[in-house]
């Protein structure tokens, strides 16, 4: 089967990251978890007291930030400078301003860029907000995924509870809103659905028949394509 492209976008938490891993690792492509950069930009800027209205010390810091993924047996892990913070970019300090950071415009130019690089030899999956309208615009295939609120809520929640993180389902619920609202509404790179993109609504499915639905996508592209 050709290799092609696959650009994952959608609002926080409705699974992308867990639809993109598993596909990656049935098609054997490489999985690129695009927030997470911003994630790893976020916790760089908040370490070195850069404040988010700083523009110059925030363009100037981008030469510092060198974000790297390595899968090791705990799974994928997100490299600042060499140094492991995948567990540090999901706290709720980042999250908070997260999506603050991700607005500023020379920063998306810095991720943006590495991330079309990735992608130079295809054979990768990529979740995001912009990956089928900016990053990849001619990816071969392109899944927008969407799930009711109240359930991507749920989601979140377990998760960090999962991970020891003491936190309510309002604060949850107030974070997702407010990381959704910036995203979908800032100038540069709007989280938008691209116009040829396959809308896979999660809500009810498992992870299994998500996986199912999608790898039947990839097939009826990329096996046309051979
Ligand atoms: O995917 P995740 O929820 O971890 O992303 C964290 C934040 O990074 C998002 O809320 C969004 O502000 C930003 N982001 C983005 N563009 C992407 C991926 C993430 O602006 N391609």
């Amino acid at each position: 089967m050709k290799k092609i492209i696959v650009a994952i976008d959608g609002y926080s938490s409705c699974g992308k990251s867990t639809l993109a891993k598993a596909l990656a690792g049935r098609l054997g492509y490489a999985y690129v978890d695009s927030g997470a950069m911003y994630r790893a930009a976020t916790l760089y800027l908040l370490r070195h007291g850069i404040g988010i209205g700083e523009e110059d010390a925030v363009e100037a810091a981008l030469d510092d930030i060198h974000i790297r993924f390595e899968r090791n047996p705990s799974g994928n892990r997100t490299l600042l400078n060499g140094e492991d913070v995948e567990e540090q970019i999901r706290s709720m300090e980042v999250s908070a301003v997260v999506s603050e950071v991700s607005a500023i415009s020379p920063v998306r130019r810095a991720m943006v860029r590495q991330q079309q690089n990735m992608g130079k030899h295809k054979g990768i999956v990529m979740d995001g907000r912009d990956i089928g309208t900016v990053v990849f615009p001619d990816a071969e295939l392109k899944i927008f995924l969407t799930a009711a609120k109240e359930i991507r809520v749920a989601r979140r929640y377990r998760e960090l509870k999962a991970k020891g993180i003491d936190i309510s389902l309002g604060e949850v619920e107030e974070n997702l809103a407010h990381r959704d609202l910036i995203d979908s509404t800032r100038d540069d790179s709007p989280l938008r659905q691209a116009e040829d993109a396959v809308v896979l609504d999660n809500s009810h499915l498992t992870p299994e028949q998500q996986l199912d639905q999608a790898l039947q996508l990839v097939h009826d592209i990329a096996g046309a394509t051979t």
